[in-house]
């Protein structure tokens, strides 16, 4: 398999000799206001797309979609992608996708099989309490193949049994953390902190964590190397991978 880090969630995967495409969000730099009720009121997304988004559309042969926040599913996205594509996403996002035109939306209630491919659903927390539950529903995604590593996308989510539970019953070898301690003005971080990263990779065993969701969206307030600096005091530099814009992961 590859990856490739696209910029924020955007993943390109080759996985079982397919392109698949992640949390497609491929708005032009700065296009979109800042969400509100967030400290850094700066315009989104903060950085442009490494490569054209017409290339990053090009190969792909399916979609995934954690949640349709507008950082992981935007404008372009609905309009750049084609509308035959599957689309797998979460049961509560199906209706939305199907009015904007897609006609190949499928829910990942169960796991599904596609291309010699097992997709699984995760669950997650997007905040603790009230904000939690407002920024809810979110998923994450098991991809399983023969010959292939197991990954896990964990989506927008903070460390919480969810991810524990996956990890446990999965065993991935790669796991794709969404960081930056995204944050409103009050109620804590909705996505991973560098301690949640930190307590992931407690418990991740030998797999390979990859964290990324940084230095794109405005109240995305840790930094790579904020997180960096934090799992090098950690002992756990090693096992991190955090890959800049456009940059393929070593695996
Ligand atoms: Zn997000």
């Amino acid at each position: 398999m590859r990856l490739r880090l696209i910029r924020h969630a955007t993943l390109a995967i080759e996985y079982n000799g397919h392109h698949l495409l992640v949390d497609p969000m491929l708005d032009d730099a700065e296009t979109r206001a800042a969400i509100e009720n967030t400290p850094n009121q700066r315009k989104n997304p903060l950085v442009p797309l490494p490569i054209p988004a017409a290339e990053v559309v090009e190969d792909v042969e399916a979609v995934l979609v954690t949640h349709t926040h507008s950082d992981h599913w935007d404008g372009s996205a609905a309009e750049l992608i084609r509308k035959n594509l599957p689309l797998f996403g979460q049961a509560e996002d199906e209706d939305k996708f199907r009015q904007q035109g897609f006609s190949n939306v499928q829910a990942v209630a169960q796991p599904l099989a596609w291309k010699d491919i097992e997709i699984s659903r995760t669950g997650g927390q997007h905040g603790k309490g009230a904000i939690g539950k407002a920024m809810a529903p979110v998923s994450g995604f098991v991809l399983r193949a023969k010959g292939e590593p197991t990954l896990y996308i964990a989506g927008d989510t903070i460390w919480c049994s969810d991810v524990e539970t996956a990890l446990t019953g999965f065993k991935p070898d790669i796991v794709v953390v969404n960081v930056g301690a995204a944050q409103f003005l009050e109620g804590g971080a909705i996505t991973m902190t560098a301690e949640d990263v930190i307590e992931t990779c407690r418990a991740a065993g030998k797999a390979r964590v990859v964290a990324v969701h940084m230095e794109s969206i405005n109240h995305c307030l840790l930094s790579r190397a904020d997180l960096a600096f934090q799992l090098e005091a950690a002992r756990l530099s090693k096992q991190v991978s955090i890959p800049l814009d456009g940059e393929f992961v070593a695996l």
